[in-house]
Formats: structure tokens, sequence, C-alpha cells
């Protein structure tokens, strides 16, 4: 049976990088039907946080990353966090002194005798990689104060836990050949490795925690959708063999191969996971984008009291935005009738005298429709434009700038007809009046 995990170590946030890491596990794992396993690496005591930890599991969890191991799960391989797993650490060190691969300094620190033999990491991404023997010093495993040091922890780790495939960034394969030595001491079978490019910036530097979108968190909080985060990490160094960019998550499984992998490190496009997330906004059903959309119409103040009005109001503006967290903008009217006025279109609409006399005409057109659908009121519109002598296309910036206050939106009828008669009328009175001010 396969086995993958993911080893953060939570010392800041989940990063970009790391997130793209845990798909990749967690792609090889459903695509075989393996387990996933979160591991922990919380040996640095000084730099771990307990909101660092929390940040990754909220973080895999947004993204649909659900672990079959590991913390708030539980596993029989555990603990799954290093912190807790000394003991086991101490017993491997036991037998590596027993097989006589260490040996013990004054200061108490134990290193590792190296085999200094050529050691070859037969690599699922990058091919065969030929370390000669070594000439550096004999590596400390376990420091004078007895806490023991990352290489080591993470091979005896992925031993007890029975890893069986290693997927990790290229950044770990420089010391590849540290980590198979250890294995070949202690006469265990080595995984098998693949080591996945780095994500660079798009001039081609690494990516940095400054840097835009270098946090899961910080698409969370954007309102990108989980489904297009995924879809677009996938695309950071592995090219599916399919037609096309835009897989859902049962066929990103389906084709995931780690022999597809590029070698070649992959640049960061923000615009581009952009516009994957705008495609997905366009395809979600109604009442999953007003789902999706509450936590940023909350954050903005704006209280859904009518589900299928919300739900219609959000739905009206799908094509205008890219990101959630711009819906408020887009929808604030439609939740109450005290949004702000454009001073710019009010400038414009006061600049034509003749413009307050045909908003009343209007609004006398609708009080006077009986059925208030969407066609009942443009067919309102057209008469009053008909009547009036203009082109209906003429009346509508008028009546966008009374019902939102806004010189951009979704269609003037849908407006209307989703905020209701009373409130259309209530608002073409107000804008007459801010018209006459
Ligand atoms: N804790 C290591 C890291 O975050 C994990 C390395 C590995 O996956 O083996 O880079």
């Amino acid at each position: 049976m396969i086995r993958v995990r993911f080893a953060p170590s939570p010392t800041g946030y989940l990063h970009v990088g790391g997130a793209r890491t845990a798909l990749f596990n967690w792609l090889y794992a459903r695509r075989h039907g393996g387990k996933f396993v979160l591991r922990i690496e919380d040996t640095d005591e000084a730099r771990n946080t307990e909101a660092a930890r929390q940040a990754i599991l909220d973080g895999l969890r947004w993204l649909g990353l659900d672990w079959d191991e590991g913390p708030e799960v539980g596993g029989d391989r555990g603990p799954y966090f290093q912190s807790q797993r000394k003991d086991i650490y101490d017993a491997y060190l036991a037998r590596l002194e027993a097989a006589g691969c260490t040996y013990t300094e004054e200061n108490g620190a134990v290193r590792f005798k190296f085999s200094r033999t050529a050691i070859t990491v037969g690599d699922l991404v990058c091919g065969d990689v030929a370390f000669a023997p070594t000439e550096e010093p004999d590596m400390t495993i376990r420091r004078p104060d007895g806490s023991y040091i990352f290489h080591f922890v993470n091979v005896v780790d992925d031993a007890e836990m029975g890893i069986t495939h290693v997927i990790r960034g290229e950044d770990h394969l420089s010391n590849t050949w540290k980590h198979i030595d250890l294995f070949n001491a202690l006469g265990l079978q080595a995984p098998v490795y693949a080591h996945i490019p780095l994500i660079l910036n798009p001039g081609g530097s690494k990516m940095s925690k400054r840097d835009e979108g270098s946090s899961i968190q910080s698409y969370i909080d954007a309102g990108f959708l989980p489904d297009a985060v995924f879809n677009y990490l996938c695309l950071l160094g592995w090219t599916p063999r399919a037609e096309g960019e835009k897989f859902d998550r049962a066929t990103l499984v389906s084709l995931f191969d780690p022999a597809d992998i590029h070698s070649a490190n992959a640049r960061f496009d923000m615009q581009k996971c952009t516009w994957f997330n705008a495609q997905y906004l366009r395809e979600l059903e109604p009442a999953a984008l007003l789902a999706a959309a509450r936590p940023f119409l909350a954050g903005a103040g704006l209280e859904v009291t009518d589900e299928i009005m919300a739900a219609a109001a959000v739905a009206s503006v799908r094509e205008k935005v890219s990101r959630l967290a711009e819906l408020p903008e887009w929808v604030h009217y439609f939740f109450g009738e005290d949004f702000a006025i454009e001073d710019e279109a009010l400038a414009k609409l006061r600049a034509k005298p003749e413009n307050p006399a045909l908003l009343t005409a209007v609004a006398g057109a609708f009080r006077g429709v009986s059925e208030w659908t969407e066609a009942g009121v443009q067919a309102a519109i057209e008469t009053s434009a008909a009547q009036a002598g203009v082109k209906p296309g003429a009346l509508m910036p008028l009546l966008r700038f009374a019902l939102s206050g806004q010189s951009r939106g979704p269609g003037v009828a849908t407006i209307a007809h989703r905020v209701g008669q009373a409130s259309t009328l209530r608002r073409i009175e107000r804008a007459l009046a801010e018209m006459a001010a």
C-alpha cells in the first residue's frame, strides 16, 4: 500500500509551496488508494507556534486535502508530532549505535559515520541523481542537549510510519544522500523519492513571505474558491496528460503521475490563478455561490434576510468579480436603501435638465405595474421611453443611479425586480431629491 506524507515545520504559515507539496502527495495517495499522512515536524521549539500549526491544518482543510492519519485524526503510527516521539528516536539511535555507525563527542554530541560511498537517488522527477562519496565531516544527529537534528528524525519517522514515497520540495534533494545513508545504516529500505520543482515569482526570484499569493490564508481572505486554487496549484510544475487546464478533482486524481512533474522550476502567476477563480465562480449554482459569498457579505455588514433575493443579487454580478471579497461593493445596495451615491454619477445626471422629469415619468409607469417581474419592469421602462421620445437605453444610467447609487452593475430590471416595487419607488424619490439638492 502506498503511504505518503506531508511533513511541514510549523514555523510560519501555510506557504503556497507547502500547499502544493501536500497537494501532490494527496493526489498520489488518492490515485492509488493509499494513505496520506500528516506529520508535524515541530522539533525546533523556539520557532514553532501553535498559531502556525493551526494555520497549516486550516489551510489543508480549506483546500480539501484531508489526511488519513495525523493530528486531530489519529492513526496507529502516531504520535504525529515529532516533539512527542523522543522515545522512538532514542530507540533508533540505540540501533545505529549497536550497528557501530555512531560515535559520541566529548561534549556529548552523537555523530553518524557516513558510509562515504557513492549514493544514487533514483528520483521519480529528477531521474537518477548521483552523489560522489562525501568529504563532509560526519553528521551530528543528536546535539549535546539531547535533541535530535532534522535529517535523523525525518528518516526515522519515514521509516516508522511506513512511508513508501517521499514527495517533497527540490530544496531537499541535495541532502537526500544523507537520508539514504541513514536508511542503509539502519538496514532499512529507503522510500522512493520525488523532488518537485520550486515555485518562483514571475520575475524568477524565490517566493518569500511578503510576496503576493505566498500564504494560503491570503486566498481564503480574498475569496478564492478552494477548487480553483486546487486546480491552479496542480498546474504549478505538473502538466496533466489531457486537453485543457481546467479539471475537477476527480479528473486530477485520475491523471496524476509524478513522472509528468516538470524538473524545471514553476512560475507563480497571480493573474492566472485569479482567472481560474473567475471561471469557477461563474459555474457555481446560485445556492452554492451564496453559501461561498456569505462570509464576505457578513464581513461587509450585509445581512441576508431574503435568501432568494440574496442568491439572485450575488448571481447577477458573478461575471463582474473574480474574487468573492469584491462582491460587497457590487451588491451592497440590494441589502438596504441607505447606500452611498457616487459623486461623479450624480454630477453627470444633474448636468441634464430633462433628467428629473424622465425619472418622474418612469416612476409613474412603475407605479402602474401590476406584476412586478423583470419583464414587467422592462416593459414599463420601454413604455416610458417611447412616451418621452427617447431610447430605453437613455433611461438606464438614470435608473441604475437611482436604484444603486452607482454607474455600473447588473441589469436595471434585475435590480428593480429584486429589490421590489416599493423599494424601487423609494429609491427613485431619494434620487430625485439628491438631484434637486
Ligand atoms: N519539515 C521539512 C520541511 O518543511 C520536511 C521535509 C520533508 O518533506 O522531508 O521542509
